[in-house]
């Protein structure tokens, strides 16, 4: 038999008196990670894996207000979620949040940057309007982490560069109404592709990336719980939108038609949308 379904409802108009958040992906793959989340009077950037002039360049695109930064969080030390360190937040004139292993790791870069606080896993922190939950990430990186912004009974959830996803990150992946989702590889394409069979290993190992079979596993669980997805960090070599979108479509199945379902590039910077 069938699962119940729910409801099929509108996002627009099941929040529309609700919901103050809005979240544009600027971009996002080994190129470069960079979203921007707004709320009612300010927003974040969650990484800034893009040189500062990119953007700004990608703010104006989607038309956000850089004025409205407040903060930068960042996920881990990789140099496609930090290249644009301490540039952006100079620019900005912002401070940058992250785990003590990450700010660490990036010392260098932000070694003349003053304002730096650190975030403990398990912690949640506030900025502005937001609360901010750090989530547990498995990346070879030293304290990565994935993020649930939370604004006025909304949130977000950021999980990209884990090698898995654990039940309880999914449990805090369901509380949210929009998720930026890591699909990077398509298992066959990564098996037959031309990466270094040890590269290979890293990608696909506990603490590598996520591949588009295990975002659907994620996604299966989600069902219509979460309205709004953005599958990222795409690998360019490794996996193509189309087979992502697919094999996440394929998971939903039946409540596929209940959620608006996309995948973010790495070349241009996605619209910014209400959730
Ligand atoms: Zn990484
Ligand atoms: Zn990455």
């Amino acid at each position: 038999m069938p699962p119940k379904k729910r409801e099929p409802k509108s996002i627009e108009s099941r929040r529309a008196d609700l919901i103050t958040m809005r979240i544009a992906v600027l971009g996002s793959g080994s190129r470069g990670n960079c979203t921007y989340i707004e709320g009612s009077d300010s927003a974040i950037l969650l990484d800034a894996g893009f040189s500062a002039a990119e953007t700004m360049r990608r703010l104006a695109l989607v038309k956000a207000d850089p004025g409205m930064i407040r903060a930068i969080i960042l996920t881990h030390e990789h140099t496609d979620h930090v290249r644009g360190l301490p540039a952006i937040a100079r620019r900005l004139n912002v401070p940058v949040y992250g785990t003590e292993g990450t700010l660490a790791c990036c010392h260098a870069r932000l070694e003349r940057h003053g304002a730096l606080t650190a975030i403990r896993m398990g912690d949640g922190f506030g900025i502005e309007g937001f609360e901010i939950e750090p989530l547990a990430a498995s990346h070879d990186a030293w304290e990565p982490c994935g993020f649930r912004v939370s604004e006025n009974g909304a949130s977000i959830g950021c999980y990209t560069d884990s090698g898995v996803v654990s039940p309880r990150i999914i449990e805090d992946l369901k509380k949210c109404d929009a998720i930026l989702l890591e699909s990077n590889h398509c298992p066959e394409m990564l098996r037959t592709g031309p990466y270094p069979e040890m590269l290979k290993r890293r990608i696909r190992s506990k603490r590598g990336h996520l591949s588009n079979l295990a975002a659907a596993s994620v996604l299966r669980e989600l069902k219509s719980d979460v309205p709004y997805v953005i599958l990222a960090h795409l690998s360019e070599v490794n996996n193509n939108p189309a087979k992502a979108l697919a094999c996440a479509r394929g998971a939903l199945g039946f409540f596929a038609e209940d959620v608006v379902l996309s995948a973010a590039s790495q070349h241009e910077a996605g619209p910014l949308v209400r959730i």
